[in-house]
């Protein structure tokens, strides 16, 4: 038997004895070593997910051991240390086949979940394609970084992000912090936007150029005037006191949080990170002319959000959503882990053992903590 975490309803995991699953041919079954909490988790957890059937298994950011190979396995063995994520494309449907492999028909209903449990079976098809030896320079930890950092990987991989760009990361969560991480690491001048302090200054610390504190009044929003961010806002940026005009209202008001804020709101790319409508809509007001907004974090489906339509027209601006990731992508997350450049651990809050993944997620819904280890 083994314990597993499920979740209940909104609000109650529970850890229930189950049979530890059996792996038939081609599956593996693995000895979970860490799992990691993720913001879909936190959504599922707080009021529940499209995508997370209630109740059921929870968790998807994992690595471990493998416990038992099933028939037909010849590149893992009983013992070794893997990495993985929880889908993979069926590479038969017209997407497949089109090579739009995130888009896949199948591989939303043929992901799996459970990576907060003491097992996980993981079918044929995510073996061939996306499971990873671990090197043994990298903890359990880190190596379960690999789902998270493939959907990042993907945004990125949309955009030519040179040395030097200057990229604007909306949201300082785990998904925000990957972001800046990751854009650190192609040169880029990165500015974190947050309306939480704290969360800003660990993004200072993992190395943001320059941290935007929000504080906006989003309910007095006109929608049908967006007036660009234009750099008369900056001579207020200098001084966040100076009392706004009635233009400015119109704006989300921003206030640099340390000393030496951005030149401007010319930023060659914005990264949304919240999944919030309203932040949905104001993103392009930070982006320059012919520059890119990539709108990564979801918001509840049934959103619908409204452009000024000379923004996308005169000024060119691009809107690009983006969704998972390719088993391409995921090779490329697995090698930037093993290289270790990232250091990723910096993002884990602290660890819990399983019969305490309900208090990981309380936690992390009263805003104590970014991303939390869960070791079985
Ligand atoms: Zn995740
Ligand atoms: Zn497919």
């Amino acid at each position: 038997m083994m314990r597993a975490g499920i979740l209940v309803k909104p609000g109650i995991i529970e850890l229930r004895e189950t049979e530890v699953p059996k792996p038939s041919q081609g599956e593996l079954l693995v000895k979970i070593k860490a799992a990691l909490t993720c913001g879909t988790d936190l959504k599922a957890f707080r009021r529940g997910h499209p995508v997370i059937p209630m109740p059921g298994l929870f968790g998807h950011e994992f690595s471990g051991i493998v416990a038992k190979v099933g028939r037909g396995i010849t590149r893992f063995k009983k013992g070794d240390a893997i990495m993985a994520v929880h889908s993979a494309p069926c590479l038969a449907c017209r997407y497949c086949r089109k090579k739009l492999y995130n888009l896949c028909e199948n591989i939303m209903h043929t992901k799996i979940l459970g990576a907060f449990a003491e097992y996980i079976l993981l079918p044929p098809h995510i073996v061939r394609q996306n499971v990873f030896h671990k090197p043994p320079n990298l903890s359990f930890e880190e190596a379960a970084f690999l789902e998270p950092l493939s959907c990042v990987v993907h945004g990125l991989e949309s955009v030519p992000v040179r040395q030097n760009d200057d990229a604007l990361v909306i949201g300082s969560g785990p998904i925000g912090l990957l972001h800046l991480l990751l854009l650190k690491e192609k040169g880029a001048m990165v500015s974190v936007m947050d309306k939480h302090e704290d969360k800003l200054k660990k993004a200072k610390k993992l190395g943001a150029d320059h941290v935007l504190l929000f504080k906006g009044n989003v309910v007095n929003y006109n929608k049908s005037v967006i007036p660009r961010l234009d750099r008369g806002i900056q001579k207020k940026l200098d001084n966040p006191d100076t009392p706004y005009n009635d233009k400015m209202l119109n704006t989300p008001v921003v206030v640099a949080e340390i000393k030496n804020s951005p030149r401007d709101f010319d930023f060659d790319y914005v990264f949304e990170c919240t999944g919030m409508p309203d932040v949905w809509e104001t993103s392009v007001n930070y982006v320059r002319r012919g520059g890119t907004v990539i709108l990564f974090g979801g918001c509840k489906s049934g959103t619908i959000v409204t452009y000024n339509t000379e923004r996308l027209h005169y000024d060119e601006i691009t809107l690009k959503g983006v969704f998972h990731y390719t088993p391409a992508d995921v090779k490329k997350a697995y090698k930037l882990l093993c290289n270790k450049n990232l250091n990723v651990s910096r993002l884990i809050s602290g660890r819990f053992p399983l019969n305490q993944t309900q208090k990981a997620f309380e936690n992390l819904s009263k805003g104590i903590g970014i991303k939390y280890a869960i070791v079985p």
